[in-house]
């Protein structure tokens, strides 16, 4: 695709990115079939191939308005159409750039604004989202029957290890999930344990920063990143800890994406590139450990796995959950639309609601259609989406795992 970039971004850091990558688009289509927003609503300028247009004429210099900001909002950033897509466009920086561009020139109307304001400084920090969800827990029964539908019930996160191994790993905590699903890590960190592995929480280390970067709060999204990496990297520099999990795919693929983000940023450019090499999703950790996983477990339950966009299309991490989840003996079945976003998307059910209801209730239906008694996903957000939507339990894989080796 031919470009001609306007003065205020042309021979930019973005400008340049930008460039190469509208240049890599053949404006061939075949991406727009396999977006979500486009099944849904029809409209070429909701799917790829039209926001890749809106964008080159916003960088272009044309006039932006409120009709091309919606359009940029509706995206859930699933990235589905970068693994469609044959000429490798990477869509997913470009509408960052999009959205960082038509955000300074469209204000956003006044209540838009606070609401996106709430959930930033609400979701990302822990302590709040906790005391936040607490509240909204003591209210459930005088709530909606939609708002209650969004609060996850209390879990109970069990026992943490207190084992001592040779072998060390950081988990990243994160923001919203110890709240909403404390027995994720926990899990995490006793099927670890029976593997020779101690599970170690950073406790300077917070919301990784993909809430505050997808809402275009991109400084703030950095400082979150520069603050992780403070936490993690004394120890994975002396070598005590050989590696990041991620028990959430949505924050994995923005660490893995940190050396990218910072790579401007001379203080931290390098960290950031090795706190990303060693950064990995929990399936490729526990893929090392297959091979003595107890074959013969008791889990004789048919599960259907969702497996999440930012697994899949973010870190293009495929097979890996099904292939750990059949050793210990689980009967793991996908459905029709598996690569399909349920809608979740981050702040994307909080902001665009209709929308993402919509995705939600159609991946339930063909959840349903598997005839598993239990869905599992890899991603605190998805799973907590979909349990919205339905009385079948929805639960990380790894609790699987944690009850097979219990
Ligand atoms: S993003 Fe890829 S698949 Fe989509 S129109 Fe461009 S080249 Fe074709
Ligand atoms: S990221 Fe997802 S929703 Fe956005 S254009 Fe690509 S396929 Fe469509």
């Amino acid at each position: 695709m031919q470009t001609n970039l306007a003065d205020f971004i042309r021979n930019t850091p973005d400008g340049d990115e930008a460039d190469a990558i509208l240049r890599s688009c053949v404006h061939c289509g075949f991406c727009t079939a396999t977006c979500p927003t486009y099944q849904l609503l029809g409209d070429e300028l909701d799917g790829p191939r039209g926001r890749i247009y809106l964008i080159k004429q916003v960088l272009e210099g044309a006039p932006v308005t409120a009709k091309t900001q919606q359009h940029l909002d509706r995206c859930l950033t699933c990235r589905n159409c970068e693994t469609t897509c044959p000429s490798g466009v990477k869509y997913s920086r470009l509408v960052d750039i999009g959205r960082k561009v038509v955000e300074q020139r469209v204000t956003r109307p006044f209540m838009e604004r606070m609401q996106r304001l709430l959930v930033r400084e609400t979701v990302s920090r822990k302590a709040l989202f906790g005391t936040a969800l607490a509240l909204g827990r003591i209210a459930r029964p005088l709530l909606s029957p939609a708002l209650q539908d969004k609060i996850p019930l209390r879990q109970s996160a069990g026992a943490w290890p207190t084992r001592s191994h040779a072998r060390k790993m950081w988990v990243l905590d994160g923001c919203a999930q110890p709240a909403m699903a404390p027995n994720i890590n926990s899990a995490t960190a006793r099927v670890l344990d029976a593997l020779g592995v101690q599970l170690l929480v950073a406790p300077r280390a917070g919301c990784c920063g993909a809430l505050r970067h997808h809402l275009n709060e991109h400084e703030a999204a950095l400082d979150d990143m520069r603050r992780n990496i403070d936490a993690w990297w004394p120890a994975l520099h002396d070598g005590s800890v050989e590696a990041i999990v991620m028990t959430a795919s949505g924050c994995g693929a923005t660490v893995k994406d940190y050396g990218h983000l910072l790579a401007h940023d001379a203080a931290y450019a390098d960290k950031a590139q090795r706190v990303s090499a060693a950064t990995r999703d929990l399936s490729e950790i526990l893929e090392e450990f297959i091979a003595v996983l107890p074959t013969r477990t008791r889990l004789s339950e048919r599960v259907a796995y969702h497996p999440p966009c930012t697994l899949q299309h973010g870190q293009q991490i495929r097979g890996k959950v099904e292939a750990v989840l059949r050793a210990v003996g689980v009967e793991v079945v996908l459905c029709g639309d598996s690569h399909l976003c349920c809608g979740s998307a981050g702040s994307y059910s909080l902001l665009q609601p209709e929308l993402s209801v919509q995705l939600r209730d159609r991946k339930l239906a063909h959840l349903a259609e598997t005839g598993a008694t239990t869905i599992v996903s890899a991603n605190v957000g998805c799973s907590a989406h979909l349990q919205s939507g339905t009385d079948t339990p929805v639960l990380h894989w790894i609790e699987l795992i944690d009850r097979a080796l219990a």
